[in-house]
């Protein structure tokens, strides 16, 4: 997944980059690196294993100075994450240094061509592959910088998102993106270069987001020039940023995971802004209006998605089924991809995903694509390459989500395809006015009811203090709130490295009720509905087999709070909109259970947030 950070201008490149990389670090914390050309036009490369604040620590002491610079933080793909490993990679002469984010599939092709001609290799990196074949092309073909990168990435297989520096070109560099995110902020006299906006946002709100087998050519007091790997010039698109710095910050809470959750009146009343009115039942979603004859006329929809987009999806295809009648298969982007999916002109895909950039929904939506399937996207950040993918769609509009375990962003899919249902619903006439004004309604609530949740912050630190003993987890859900627990176990295993699974509840006799000792604490998710009796009897079960409960319940269900352990009271929201209310709670629980077993709750280990490997 990886951050790159670029710049060029008049300031001190050093501090530029390393903000930009703390910025960058949701994407990866394996090992992090600067490369900057100093005045007297020496290239400066510093590396190290660890966090943004390790490269820190170790380039106190060390020339700093210069006003032109790349940048990494690494999630390793190829090769383990030590200093060698880490970018930048340097080329076999050392005036050429460049970051990449992907993948370089051909790697093993490429480097056993350069050894035969003599190149060696120090780290086991793909990375280094790239920046060594651009060298030797550059100096076989006696070529500028630029066109050496390109012919190099004609012959690349792969995802890349990288920038290039090169001692003998000082003023001067190259980005170049394929599958993975690259933008250019352009500043006064200041050109910068990224894998998102955030580093960029606090010198320039204009940006360019650079397409797939697009060249930047950034040099210093020349306008920013693109062309594409076929050497033919691209238009330049610069675009105004929505995002403020506040947006980026801790606010005063010990961890993004904590402000994020804490967010979520909010986010939620943002996703629903201008969607659904004060009164009134309407849902007015531009992406379905617009497209009307394609939601008429669709005999099916495919949900791809990964990870928390994929539970949120299973979410929405229970709504979307029950509202608007349409048969949903709900498929992880990446097992459709490479299934040979029956796709045809009458399905609609919609592609969840956070950050827009997950390779493997970007991939399936391409399929989609050529098959003449309609797609809809539902992603959070705004211009992302899956936002530009798609044929339409809805932004969440939760904001930045920094911290790597998916909080408001969860919520916020859930909120948009629970108004997708209706809006389609209402479109095609299968769901009475009587259900969506009480959808509405709730939706309308849901802030309200989201702070009302949040009070429970205190009990469940209490609870949790509990818990930390736990080697294993279960949750358990039904209907509507069976997703709730797979997203509730996934929470809590990414950041507490506690093994947990969700399960229908149904389903437990069928095998993980040979797990229950009193080792086993099982979460049930137990809202007032229609299941409501049966999930009663699943708690009997494991309190026959002397398991703990902890129960998410209505409020006043005296029921469940006499046979269960602990419960945790939600307040009564209709079934529909449940889901959301519920996951208040269990993200919590994983919180703070994770911090009082000391884990790094914004980043867990071996995790990244946007997912732009396969
Ligand atoms: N493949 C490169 C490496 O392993 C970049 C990894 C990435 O972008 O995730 O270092």
């Amino acid at each position: 997944m990886c951050g790159i950070v670029g710049y060029i201008g008049d300031n001190p490149a050093y501090e530029i980059l390393i903000k930009g990389l703390h910025r960058l670090e949701y994407r990866g914390y394996d090992s992090a690196g600067v490369a900057m050309v100093n005045g007297k036009g020496d290239l400066n490369v510093y590396k190290t294993r660890g966090k943004v604040d390790d490269l820190e620590r170790f380039c106190q002491s060390k020339d700093i100075e210069g006003c032109v610079g790349i940048a990494h933080t690494r999630w390793a793909t190829h090769g383990e994450p030590n200093d060698v490993n880490a970018h930048p990679h340097i080329s076999r002469s050392g005036r050429i240094a460049l970051v990449h984010n992907g993948t370089i599939e051909n790697y093993g092709v490429l480097k056993e061509a350069l050894e035969l001609q003599g190149c060696t290799f120090q780290s086991e990196t793909d990375t280094e592959v790239l920046v060594k074949l651009i060298e030797y092309i550059k100096e076989t073909n006696d070529c500028s910088l630029v066109e050496a990168v390109r012919e190099a990435l004609k012959e690349v297989v792969g995802a890349y998102a990288i920038a290039v520096i090169d001692t003998e070109d000082p003023d001067t560099i190259i980005g170049a993106r394929k599958s993975s995110p690259l933008v250019i902020g352009i500043g006064n006299g200041e050109t910068f270069l990224a894998s998102d906006a955030t580093p960029i946002i606090e010198y320039t709100d204009k940006v360019v987001y650079l397409n797939d087998d697009e060249i930047a050519i950034i040099r210093r007091g020349e306008p920013l020039k693109i062309i594409t790997t076929d050497n033919e010039s691209a238009k330049i698109d610069i675009q105004t940023l929505k995002l403020s710095v506040s947006q980026l910050e801790k606010g005063g809470f010990p961890h993004f995971m904590l402000k994020e959750i804490f967010e979520q009146p909010r986010t939620i009343r943002d996703c629903v802004r201008g969607r659904i009115g004060n009164t009134g039942s309407a849902v007015t979603l531009s992406g379905v209006i617009e497209h009307a004859d394609k939601f008429l006329a669709a005999r099916r929809i495919i949900i791809v998605a990964c990870g928390t987009s994929w539970h949120a999806g299973l979410i929405g295809k229970r709504l979307i089924e029950e509202a608007a009648r349409i048969p949903v298969e709900v498929a992880y982007a990446s097992e459709f991809r490479y299934s040979n999916p029956i796709v045809t002109p009458e399905d609609i895909v919609i592609a969840i995903s956070q950050s827009g950039e997950t390779a493997d929904t970007l991939a399936a939506i391409q399929i989609a694509r050529k098959r003449g399937a309609f797609v809809y996207g539902v992603c959070n950040v705004v211009g992302s390459s899956i936002a530009r993918a798609t044929d339409s769609g809805t932004y969440i509009h939760v904001g930045p989500e920094i911290g790597v375990a998916s909080t408001k962003a969860f919520t916020g899919q859930v909120t948009v395809l629970t108004m997708l249902a209706l809006a389609i619903g209402q479109l095609r006439h299968t769901i009475r006015e009587e259900d969506v004004a009480k959808t509405v309604e709730a939706l309308r609530n849901l802030p309200e009811l989201i702070k009302k949740t949040l009070k429970l912050n205190d009990k469940i630190e209490h609870l949790s203090g509990i818990f930390t003993y736990a080697h294993n987890f279960l949750y358990l859900g039904r209907g509507y709130n069976f997703p709730s627990a797979l997203e509730g176990a996934l929470k809590l295993k990414e950041i507490s490295y506690i093994h947990a699974e969700g399960y229908p509840a149904a389903e437990m006799k069928h095998g993980p009720i040979a797990l229950i000792d009193r080792e086993l604490p099982t979460v049930f998710i137990a809202p007032n509905d229609d299941l409501h009796e049966k999930i009663i009897s699943n708690i009997q079960q494991v309190k026959a087999r002397g398991g703990a409960v902890i129960a998410v319940v209505t409020k006043g269900d005296t029921t469940i709070a006499e046979i269960a352990d602990h419960i945790i009271e939600i307040p009564e929201v209709p079934e529909a909109v449940s889901p959301i209310i519920v996951s208040i709670p269990l993200q919590l629980l994983a919180y703070h259970i994770a911090v009082k077993k000391g884990c790094n709750v914004d980043m867990p280990r071996n995790l990244a947030k946007s997912v732009t490997v396969e």
